[in-house]
């Protein structure tokens, strides 16, 4: 029996593997067939996150560094400060692995999780792995979360659809976002150099051909585009589930919903999460402690680390959602001011004013 087993190598499940001591005896488990592959992410994450975590942004998986944002809608373009990296994340993933790619096994499926009294079984295509805790981290799945009662009902997601595109012809020190009511979504542009980008549009609305409104949109906006490859997913974007931790098991990056609603951002989440699973899996190793009463810790300390910016993601996604519906959203692009806006996204910080008319919004609902 292993001390630990970690279902998913995206970057929730390998920062918990590379966080652990080699005292721990634990297995990786991933359904697909190699590391970082297939992409299915626009690749940007915050600088502050990233640095906090691996000391610099001096990685060769690091394909650019901007400063400045620029959202566009109709005739406003607005610009305001915050740091973000593009990586190549096939590229950064392999990095996240190296040194443990003797304890992943690829090709290996998690159907089901088991939770006894002196073990957990994870059920997987090529049979049954023991261990004394486990941590899921398999994206964005809610089956196991909803049969141990940590989410009553499945959250909301966002629809994707892009890719790595040439000829994008825009800025490559910015990121940009071009909002569109009609289409209830935006668009993002993530230059990785001068001639290439990864491009993609995302919505809320279901029975919606994504790929369509994409195309519809970059033809628009930038003609001479030429797409390399594609991709398309969902992310959750409804905030943490319900409890993130049951008895033998904690839950984190999408499995979670650990994800900035308003925006879909969901790297650093992951990462951080990750981190923290295995610091209190390991506690609980040491200690013998494996049921809920202990692991009510995770919750706690990852409240205390990105708490506050689930909860902004949550009101920005949902004054999103009134501005959109209102024909607000002139007003929700132009009223704040740059401070309150790099506040909302990096900080978690809330402008008073933000808080009133969302309380106020879901009063009325
Ligand atoms: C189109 C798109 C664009 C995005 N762009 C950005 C962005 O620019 N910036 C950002 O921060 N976030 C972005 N996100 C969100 C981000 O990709 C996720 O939040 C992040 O990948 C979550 O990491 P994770 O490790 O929790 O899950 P994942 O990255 O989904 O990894 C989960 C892993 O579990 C494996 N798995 C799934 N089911 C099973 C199973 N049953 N058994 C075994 N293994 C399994 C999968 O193969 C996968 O490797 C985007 C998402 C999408 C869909």
């Amino acid at each position: 029996m292993y001390d630990l087993v970690i279902i998913g190598a995206g970057p929730a499940g390998l920062m918990a593997a590379r966080t652990l001591p080699n005292n721990i005896s634990f297995i990786l488990i991933d359904k697909k067939k190699e590391i970082g592959k297939p992409l299915c992410c626009g690749e940007g994450i915050r600088r502050n996150g990233f640095v906090k975590l691996f000391g610099s942004d001096n990685y060769g998986f690091i394909r650019n560094s901007v400063n400045e944002h620029e959202v566009i809608y109709k005739d406003i373009r607005r610009r305001f400060k915050a740091s973000y990296l593009e990586l190549d994340r096939e590229k950064f993933e392999k990095f996240l692995a190296d040194g443990i790619a003797d304890k992943i096994n690829l090709n290996t499926k998690c159907d089901d999780i088991v939770i006894n009294k002196n073990c957990v079984e994870v059920i997987t295509n090529k049979g049954r792995i023991k261990a004394k805790i486990a941590i899921l981290a398999y994206g964005c799945d809610f089956r196991i979360q909803r049969k141990y009662s940590m989410i009553a009902k499945c959250p909301r997601l966002l629809l994707c659809y892009g890719g790595i595109c040439k000829n994008y012809g825009f800025d490559k020190n910015k990121f940009y976002a071009y909002f569109d009511e009609r289409y209830a979504g935006y668009f993002w542009i993530f230059p990785k150099n001068e001639n290439e980008a990864n491009i993609g549009f995302a919505t809320v609305v279901r029975k919606t051909n994504v790929k369509d409104i994409f195309n519809l949109i970059a033809k628009k906006i930038t003609p001479k585009l030429r797409m390399v490859s594609e991709y398309s997913g969902v992310v959750p974007c409804s905030g943490p589930i319900d409890k993130t931790y049951s008895n033998r098991l904690l839950v984190c990056g999408d499995s979670a919903g650990f994800v900035y609603a308003g925006t879909g951002e969901g790297i650093y989440f992951a990462l951080e999460s990750g981190r923290i699973a295995a610091e209190t899996a390991k506690e609980a190793i040491i200690r013998n402690r494996f049921d809920k009463d202990f692991l009510a810790k995770y919750e706690k300390k990852w409240k205390s680390s990105f708490g506050k910016l689930m909860e902004a993601g949550l009101i920005f996604y949902d004054l999103q959602g009134l501005a959109f519906r209102k024909g607000l959203v002139k007003e929700l692009f132009t009223l704040p001011k740059d401070e309150e806006i790099e506040g909302m996204i990096i900080k978690g910080d809330v402008p008073l004013k933000a808080k009133l008319v969302w309380h106020l919004a879901r009063l009325v609902k």
